[in-house]
């Protein structure tokens, strides 16, 4: 008989060591969600009709022999998962892959795709009836989210609020920052950096309905609707007492090199759930997945030298727009707004669509 190996989540990470194992495995991906959703385009489809649908990609061609199990993880034993439904099942080994949540619409806050689409409508037609938008956070989803509103709709007022000194926190060249400032001036995108509003807007986020707020610094704000771009969390509550040890304050798991829970030979984690020393991306939970998927396999097959991961050097390429954006990677060095647009235009959907053995939403 195969080995079991429960995977928890199908983010990114999830979705990768799932299929990397399916072959050698009985693999069971247990996640909330109805269908994989590519968070990555998430910003897009609040704003663009024409993306609200294919974020939702089914994982019904992902897996040949392993199953999804639409579930969550509700307590989690080294070689047992309890379930929200009630049941329980054991596991040979077990990835934790369940990620991390940020403020909608960054990450989505409904598990049904129909209500999650329906929702996402919802914002287009609030973002339509505004005509000044504010914006807390200048980290990446508040500039993508800046550009996106813009290529919509360039004649509304977009403000981003930050108490940070400058853009996009992160270890990268002044050149990469002007960059950006020069794309988001050029779109007419005003920056408020260092300062912070005395109080949030009487209104809630994505609620049409003018309001007026103050900066500590004195600047006077009015805007028709506002969203907040920052503040991610991690939830880990679910481990149970043997496994609760890896866990951090801030809820993100101790790894060892070889991407296993300190202590644990069987347990292992991926992704943004991870204290990895990196900045959190779905092509780090990936490569995260490649590492993990090795390292089963060669516990599967009798044993051996495990492969190891080293955190990965800042980068990133951050769209600003669909035709536009800028990247920064220490060996690639800088990309501005034509390549970067023509590497990450389309938002890596087909990536996904292939990875999760599906096709294109209409
Ligand atoms: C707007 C935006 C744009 C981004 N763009 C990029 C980009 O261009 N490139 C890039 O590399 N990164 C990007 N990122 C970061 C990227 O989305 C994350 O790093 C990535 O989602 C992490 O993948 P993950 O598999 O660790 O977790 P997630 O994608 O967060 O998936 C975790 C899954 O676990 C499930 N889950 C949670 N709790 C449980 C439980 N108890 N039991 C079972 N399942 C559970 C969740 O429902 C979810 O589906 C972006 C992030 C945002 C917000």
């Amino acid at each position: 008989m195969a080995p079991t190996v429960a995977v928890l989540g199908g983010g990114y990470g999830g979705i990768s060591v799932a299929k990397a194992l399916d072959d050698i495995a009985d693999v069971v991906l247990v996640e909330p969600r109805e269908t994989f959703v590519h968070n990555v385009a998430a910003l897009r489809a609040a704003v663009d009709p024409d993306w609200t649908e294919r974020i939702f990609i089914p994982y019904d061609g992902l897996l040949s022999r392993g199953r999804v199990l639409r579930d969550r993880a509700v307590r989690v034993h080294p070689t047992a998962v309890d379930l929200g439904s009630g049941r329980r099942f054991t596991a040979d080994y077990l990835v934790l892959a369940t990620g991390s949540t940020s403020p909608y619409p960054s990450k989505l806050d409904v598990e049904e795709a129909a209500g999650a689409a329906a929702k996402l409508r919802s914002t287009q037609a609030a973002l339509a009836r505004a005509d000044r938008v504010l914006l807390l956070g200048a980290g990446p989803i508040g500039i993508e989210f800046a550009g996106e509103i813009k290529a919509v709709w360039p004649d509304k007022t977009v403000t981003v609020v930050d108490p940070a000194a400058d853009l996009v926190s992160g270890r990268f060249p002044d050149a990469f920052r002007a960059e950006l400032r020069a794309q988001l001036d050029e779109l007419g995108v005003e920056l408020l950096l260092g300062t912070s509003l005395r109080e949030l807007p009487e209104t809630g986020p994505g609620q049409t309905g003018g309001f007026t707020v103050t900066t500590r610094s004195g600047v006077e704000i009015d805007a028709d609707i506002w969203f907040p771009c920052y503040g991610g969390t991690v939830d880990s509550d679910y481990l149970g007492p043997e496994l609760r040890p890896a866990r951090r304050p801030d809820g993100r798991l101790a790894v060892t090199a070889e991407l296993r829970l300190p202590g644990q030979e069987t347990v292992f984690a991926v992704g943004d759930v991870t204290a990895v020393p990196e900045m959190k991306q779905a092509r780090a939970a990936q490569q995260h997945a490649e590492v993990v998927a090795a390292n089963v396999r060669t516990l599967i097959e009798g044993g051996g030298t495990l492969a190891t991961y080293r955190a990965a050097a800042d980068s990133i390429v951050l769209p600003v727009g669909p035709k536009g954006g800028v990247g920064y990677h220490p060996e690639a060095g800088l990309l501005g707004a034509v390549p970067t647009a023509e590497l990450k235009g389309g938002l890596f959907l087909d990536r996904y669509l292939e990875l999760l053995g599906a096709v294109a939403a209409r």
